[in-house]
């Protein structure tokens, strides 16, 4: 390892990550791997320990003499706020830095209430579940939200989908009850982004596709989001599919996959054939009772799916498509549809070695993928030395 010049030296931020990361776990480690002075390292630890991020563990003399002093990243620390929300139910919840849900509630509710409803509640709820905690322990926020999202600003851009929240910019509105960070993307990605780092850490390129009232995708390319230039990547629901009947979209064409394959479609079209359903769990019981006329109509949509999604697969190469979302956990023939269209349809060098698996966090993926989220930016050793070159001002 080369030692660093005095110009490439070391940061707090740095040695945060090193200590995370478990690379380096005593004093000594960190004058290693840093070249850092030993004076040099105390600095960055001591700030680091004054912060919380990191707590001091000594271990009993296993061979007698003085164990070396570990160093461990301090989860309890801080914690962050997320919020993933879907279109008819959301989840709330707060968690430690290591993303660990700490307290969480899940409601129903409309998102098309709009921002000036939605909001308030979920802020209120994150009160309530942060209990006697103070506020200074919030590193920052994590959302996720039903509509496509320009990432960088946490503009929801989408007009036709969440009519209520266009052109909302969301950051502000939180920061003025809760001052930190806030991080918002689509919902669809931030599913992909938990179960990325909670079921796949391994891949550096995967698809998550999520059936439920909406079609979605997220997409992981080369280990991070794929967001595309407006944040709308991913967006495979308003794909067309070949053989349709001339369906409206929500979005205004015709034939999209998400008019004619996503759970509001069945439901629809099976009322429409005379069916008694409400609800996907209505679907789920004719299915499992093997009604013909439902399977049949299932497996259409599973196939529709597969071929917007083998398209998907001829372009991006993931190693593996998670199938997520209500719909996609209800229903094995759907799955299965999709499955044979994709290995049919898409080439054999993309299918080679292509998974098409369900989704192993369920519900869960969106607040673990929400914690991830504003995680990786809070604690990215960028963001850590500049909350430190605050706190220095402020002491100075
Ligand atoms: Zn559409």
């Amino acid at each position: 390892m080369p030692r660093r010049t005095a110009a490439t030296l070391a940061t707090s931020g740095e040695v945060l990550r090193l200590i995370r990361s478990g690379e380096a776990v005593t004093r000594a480690d960190l004058g290693r791997v840093t070249g850092l002075s030993r004076p040099a390292v105390q600095l960055r630890v001591d700030e680091l320990l004054e912060r919380g991020l990191v707590v001091e563990r000594t271990d009993a003399p296993s061979t007698g003499g003085r164990p070396p002093v570990r160093l461990e990243f301090n989860a309890a620390g801080g914690v962050v706020l997320v919020a993933a929300l879907g279109a008819s139910r959301t989840r709330v919840a707060i968690c430690d830095l290591a993303g660990v849900e700490l307290a969480g509630r899940e409601f129903a509710m409309d998102v098309e209430q709009g921002p000036d409803v939605v909001l308030p509640l979920i802020m209120d709820t994150w009160d309530e579940l942060l209990g006697d905690r103070p506020p200074s322990m919030i590193r920052g926020v994590g959302m996720g939200v039903p509509a496509t999202v320009e990432f960088a600003h946490g503009r929801t851009e989408s007009a036709r989908v969440m009519a209520s929240w266009t052109g909302v910019v969301i950051p502000p509105i939180i920061r003025e009850r809760f001052p930190v960070p806030v991080l918002v993307d689509n919902d669809v990605n931030v599913l992909a982004i938990g179960e990325h780092r909670g079921a796949y850490p391994d891949l550096d390129d995967l698809m998550f596709v999520k059936v439920s009232t909406r079609i979605g995708a997220g997409v992981v390319a080369g280990g991070g989001i794929l967001r595309g230039a407006m944040g709308a990547a991913g967006e495979i629901g308003h794909i067309p599919v070949l053989d349709g009947a001339g369906v409206l979209c929500r979005c205004g064409n015709t034939d999209c996959v998400d008019s004619v394959a996503s759970g509001t479609a069945l439901l629809r079209d099976l009322r429409a054939a005379g069916k008694d359903v409400k609800t996907i769990a209505d679907v789920t019981a004719l299915v499992r009772a093997g009604d013909a006329e439902t399977m049949a109509m299932v497996r259409t949509a599973g196939r529709r799916i597969g071929e917007v999604l083998a398209g998907a697969v001829n372009i991006l190469n993931p190693s593996v498509v998670v199938l997520g979302g209500d719909v996609a956990e209800a229903f094995g023939p759907l799955v299965s549809s999709i499955r044979e269209v994709v290995y049919r349809r898409s080439t054999a060098l993309a299918t080679r070695r292509l998974r098409i698996e369900p989704s192993r966090l369920g519900a869960g993926a969106g607040i673990s993928g929400c914690a991830v989220m504003v995680l990786d930016h809070v604690l990215s050793p960028e963001a850590v030395d500049e909350t430190m070159t605050v706190s220095l001002l402020r002491r100075a």
